[in-house]
């Protein structure tokens, strides 16, 4: 099997027994969903879509310290910041686009029903989230479910590909 997934080419988490992956989806407590969540099965292995630095590796769950987040930031320092991967780049390290940030962890152990997957926001250095779903989701399916939205690949994603398909 090819371990290293582009997070170019995979979904957006649709609906399931949990919740909906998109910007802005309902959460317990009447909060919003304040990132997106990219549908990957566990063990898939994530580039970074950015130039950056490792700021932080962090836990989501203070009840279980066995899921990770990566923290990302770029020189206009805005935190990209990636839930349930285990990272692969140290902290302070350079985190160049392409680069692997991590792997996906098995949240479906925690969540009964829920679709596999890692969650991506973008945080700005006075709170903000922005959404991104306007720099990686473009395409809706005829169905135009949410699931079937494509991820669009950055060209440093493409270029990646290419020499990695080349290579096998
Ligand atoms: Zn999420």
């Amino acid at each position: 099997m090819n371990p290293i997934s582009i997070m170019g080419v995979l979904p957006l988490r649709g609906s399931d027994e949990q919740g909906s992956g998109y910007f802005g989806a309902p959460r317990r407590g009447g909060r919003t969903h304040n990132g997106i969540d990219i549908a990957a099965p566990p063990g898939t292995e994530i580039l970074s879509p950015i130039d950056g630095k490792v700021t932080k590796h962090g836990y989501p769950y203070k009840d279980d310290l066995t899921f990770r987040y990566i923290q990302i930031t770029s020189s206009q320092n805005f935190h990209h910041r990636f839930f349930y991967l285990d990272p692969l780049l140290e902290l302070g390290a350079d985190a160049e686009e392409g680069f692997i940030i991590g792997r996906v962890q098995d949240l479906t152990s925690r969540y009964r029903g829920i679709t596999s997957h890692f969650h991506y926001e973008i945080k700005t250095e006075w709170g903000e989230y922005l959404n991104p779903t306007e720099l990686y989701l473009q395409e809706n399916s005829t169905a135009g479910e949410a699931q079937a939205k494509v991820v669009k690949m950055p060209p440093a994603f493409k270029r990646y590909l290419e020499k990695h398909r080349k290579g096998s």
